[in-house]
């Protein structure tokens, strides 16, 4: 039965009893109430509470339904309104009592949403998501009997067919490749590979190849059950904007979205409560502790280091070439000088000094002796002119080199782009920048 003719029916039966309440009072002349009405009233309050628990069941239903990509907006949107009910709490705390009891019947019914909301939600957590999987995948990770017709009904060219992997070069059947929007093809080892690389490393994250997303549904034919959740988990944590990890030293598990109630996160390994807004172990009534005294050592080597810490995921990036445009592994983009949003400030564009290093080594690059001076003054104003790069075309060159983003050796080839001149490794040419 759907939702609509369910809700009409238990609204007729809930009209029904209320009339004979109605006239059970009419016939009744004393002031207290029969038991048959006492009766009738308790019928009308189950009746109410089914209503309410067919509508939780059809919504938790209809977002089982939701792909994979939807589950992890659906937990953020639940997680903005927790937060935002935390806020108009503690705000009303601090405000005028008056205010406070007018609010009072809007905040139960938002407490009693986003109860209802962390509840379905974490009811998905543990649920078996394999009907989200089209039903060969489910075959192979051993959810249902599959389809085997189907499979023999293939073309044998097919499964003969072989393509080259971006990744690995090597050839491999086509049926067991990923193919990605930009129409690259991976091979299922590489596949696993770059999946598992992301989930140690955000910067990879979302998963793209050549600047596209990869979409969920086209990784899913190609993990198990467990590394599929495992992403979409460091998924939500990646678009986190509150982020906390357990507070406890030797922990510091991320607290998903729906561990917090109000601002306090708990721990699902170690239990300990962490305050979101402070990031220390929680701290019940009182409020936080405003003065953070952050490591000094770790300060003071960051000035002299000239790195910078990025203002939403606290990373801190040292800068390599000359442009003081900077954009961190959690992709927010800021300004080098000042840390403020990208073009939200009036530093310079351009730091002369560092341009000038860096025009020097490319210019450098593939020679012995020191580049000529207008060799280096023509790269710094070719670097100028093409430092807002999509990096669309590039060449592979020979030999040992040093990747200019992940800074890893790489002893056979690396590749160049023809445009900014930025050296970068397979992994961070397709899947990183
Ligand atoms: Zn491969
Ligand atoms: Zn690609
Ligand atoms: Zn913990
Ligand atoms: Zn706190
Ligand atoms: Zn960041
Ligand atoms: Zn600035
Ligand atoms: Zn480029
Ligand atoms: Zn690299």
């Amino acid at each position: 039965m759907d939702e609509a003719s369910a809700q009409l029916i238990l609204s007729l039966l809930h009209q029904d009893v209320q009339e004979e309440i109605e006239s059970s009072r009419t016939g009744n002349n004393n002031s207290g109430a029969s038991d048959h009405e006492l009766a009738l009233r308790e019928w009308a309050s189950q009746i109410q509470e089914c209503a309410t628990t067919t509508h939780d069941s059809h919504m938790a239903l209809s977002i089982d339904r939701a792909t994979y990509d939807d589950r992890v907006a659906l937990t953020l949107a639940a997680q903005e309104e927790s937060r935002a009910l935390a806020d108009r709490t503690l705000a009303l705390r601090y405000g005028n009592q008056a205010q406070q009891a007018q609010h009072q019947p809007a905040q139960r019914l938002a407490t009693q949403q986003t109860q209802d909301a962390t509840r379905i939600l974490a009811r998905i957590d543990g649920a078996d998501i394999s009907s989200l999987f089209p039903a060969r995948t489910a075959a192979a990770l051993g959810y249902g009997a599959g389809s085997p017709s189907n499979v023999a009904a293939k073309p044998p060219l097919e499964n003969n067919a072989t393509a080259e992997c971006v990744a690995c070069f090597e050839e491999q059947p086509l049926k067991d490749m990923m193919q990605t929007p930009c129409s690259h093809r991976y091979c299922r080892a590489c596949v696993l590979r770059l999946v598992r690389e992301a989930l140690a490393d955000e910067s990879l994250l979302p998963l793209r190849c050549c600047r596209l997303p990869i979409p969920p549904s086209t990784l899913q034919d190609h993990l198990g059950h467990r590394l599929a959740k495992q992403l979409e988990d460091k998924l939500i944590e990646r678009e986190d904007p509150y982020r906390t990890y357990c507070s406890r030293a030797g922990c510091g598990q991320y607290l998903m979205p729906y561990q917090v109630q109000g601002y306090i996160g708990t721990c699902k390994i170690c239990r300990q409560e962490t305050c979101t807004l402070c990031k220390r172990p929680a701290h019940a009534g009182t409020e936080c502790d405003d003065d953070q005294v952050e490591d000094q050592t770790v300060l003071d080597l960051a000035a002299e280091q000239g790195w910078q810490r990025c203002a939403r995921c606290s990373h801190v990036i040292e800068l390599g070439t000359g442009c003081n445009h900077i954009t961190c592994r959690c992709r927010y983009e800021f300004c080098y000088v000042c840390s403020s949003t990208w073009r939200s400030c009036t530093c310079p564009i351009w730091d002369e000094r560092r341009l000038l290093l860096r025009a020097q080594d490319v210019a450098g690059r593939d020679r012995d002796d020191p580049p000529p001076e207008q060799e280096v003054q023509q790269v710094a104003q070719n670097l100028q002119e093409d430092h807002e790069c999509d990096h669309d075309n590039w060449r592979r060159v020979k030999g040992a080199h040093q990747c200019e983003e992940c800074h890893d050796d790489y002893p056979h080839f690396i590749y160049e782009c023809r445009q900014c001149r930025l050296l970068a490794c397979a992994r961070c040419r397709f899947n990183r920048l």
